[in-house]
């Protein structure tokens, strides 16, 4: 079963609303394997409505439309699905009496145009809306099923979920187990080019890539006709290819963020962070100390934005500064080894960079150095970062929180570092 999805609306176009009620239904189809084929947002004007209402009915079995059924003159979808399906809009006095007795129980009358919404499509269900006036409605127009949905999202969830129970998930009929691998330290271009040519060959599991700054999301979505078993199967033989190829940057396989994984092996292991951040300016503290629970490995931290701070607090060498300046591999060892002294820390996280616009030739904008400092381990890490202010801040945090990861990973239960044959 393919779906699409209309968010009707000439808000959604030009002024600054978003459409999330197709994230959400988009969201819950698929866990039932139902894939979204197309969403589109189209304003309040019958015809393109029922235009694209008629396309739509021709290549999806399943068409969803949300908003425009309100009672002012702009909600128009109860009519251009009507002339779409070429089917009768019939005034129902049931539904006239059932939205009196709610603006009474408000206390109120009933404004008079609110009885444009008792017109429903010729054989359709009717929806209840417990928690608005309008009524959704459903048609069955040959094998495709039309659903209308308020706009509002309060109101369009409990109805789409009753529909979802109902008829679309007994419909769906199908087996699915999803996959989700979250990588860093990689681009999305270099993820793709290891992959594609794996991920393409399958049709059953679809992979969707999902890119942000430092993070990239892999979801995997076998589906079987026959049974869980099978759709296990599809979709960890595509999983076993892709982690053989991005292995070294998968850092979890579940929904967790990199930032919850850092803290978890450093709980693990029983080791505790002390950060220390130039351009970054306390995001790399910030990211740490959203994980719930991070109070047991992280200190704190210094932001050491100015020379003065790293010379005089973190102890970096007035020396280190002149001869390779602020931003270099020199520095953001000194920072790293002087914030882990100064907290007394199991290890020390630093990083400085030129987060832009102005930047020169020897050191570029996006040019960052971080540095890892830890008992018999010193890791620096020298990269050059594109985008913005914003995305070179948090490319940054998650590089180095990668050198964390990466790091910890690799010891042993008890904090020792393993060695070749397995032994410390
Ligand atoms: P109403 O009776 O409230 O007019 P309606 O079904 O006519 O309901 P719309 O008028 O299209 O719905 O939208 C009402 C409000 O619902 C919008 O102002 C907006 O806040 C929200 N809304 C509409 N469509 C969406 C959407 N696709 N995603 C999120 N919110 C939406
Ligand atoms: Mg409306």
């Amino acid at each position: 079963m393919r779906a699409i999805f209309i968010a009707v609306g000439s808000e959604l176009l030009d002024l600054d609303r978003v459409d999330t009620n197709s994230i959400y239904v988009a969201r819950r189809l698929r866990e039932k394997g139902i894939l979204t084929d197309m969403k589109v947002a189209v304003g309040d004007h019958v015809d393109n409505l029922s235009w694209i209402v008629k396309k739509a009915c021709q290549r999806a079995q399943l068409v969803i439309l949300s908003g425009g059924l309100g009672p002012t003159e702009d909600d128009v979808t109860r009519e251009a699905v009507a002339a779409a399906l070429k089917r009768k809009l019939l005034f129902r006095e049931e539904i006239v009496a059932e939205l009196e007795a709610v603006f009474r129980r408000r206390g109120m009358a009933m404004p008079e145009i609110n009885a444009r919404q008792a017109f429903v499509i010729e054989g359709a269900e009717v929806l209840a809306n417990p928690v608005g006036t309008a009524p959704g409605l459903l048609c069955d127009e040959g094998n495709c099923k039309v659903l209308l949905l308020p706009g509002p999202p309060a109101e369009l969830v409990p109805m789409f979920e009753s529909v979802y129970t109902r008829h679309i998930a007994p419909a769906a009929n199908h087996h699915v187990v999803a996959r989700t691998f979250k990588l860093t330290g990689i681009s999305e271009s270099e993820a793709d080019s290891r992959c594609a040519d794996i991920y393409r060959r399958y049709r059953n599991p679809v992979t969707t890539i999902l890119a942000s700054p430092g993070l990239i999301e892999l979801h995997l979505l076998g589906r079987s006709k026959n049974s869980d078993a099978e759709a296990r199967r599809l979709t960890d033989e595509l999983a076993d290819k892709l982690r053989e190829r991005l292995g070294e940057f998968i850092f979890a396989e579940r929904d967790v963020s990199l930032p919850e994984v850092v803290v978890e092996g450093l709980q693990e292991k029983g080791l505790t962070l002390a950060v220390a951040e130039s351009c970054t300016g306390g995001g790399l503290g910030d990211k740490i100390t959203s994980v719930p629970g991070s109070s047991a490995v992280f200190l704190g931290g210094v932001i050491a934005y100015a020379d003065a701070l790293k010379t005089g607090i973190l102890g970096v060498r007035a020396e280190t500064l002149k001869r390779h300046g602020a931003v270099s591999q020199a520095a953001a060892g000194e920072m790293a080894a002087g914030v882990r002294r100064l907290c007394r820390a199991s290890l020390g996280l630093a990083i400085t960079g030129i987060a832009g616009p102005g930047g020169g030739d020897r050191k570029p904008v996006g040019l960052v150095h971080m540095h890892l400092s830890a008992d018999g381990h010193e890791q620096g890490l020298r990269q050059i970062f594109t985008g913005n202010r914003e995305i070179v801040k948090l490319r940054s945090e998650y590089s180095a929180l990668n050198l964390v990861r990466e790091y910890v990973s690799q010891l042993s239960a008890d904090g020792g570092r393993q060695t070749a044959d397995g032994k410390e």
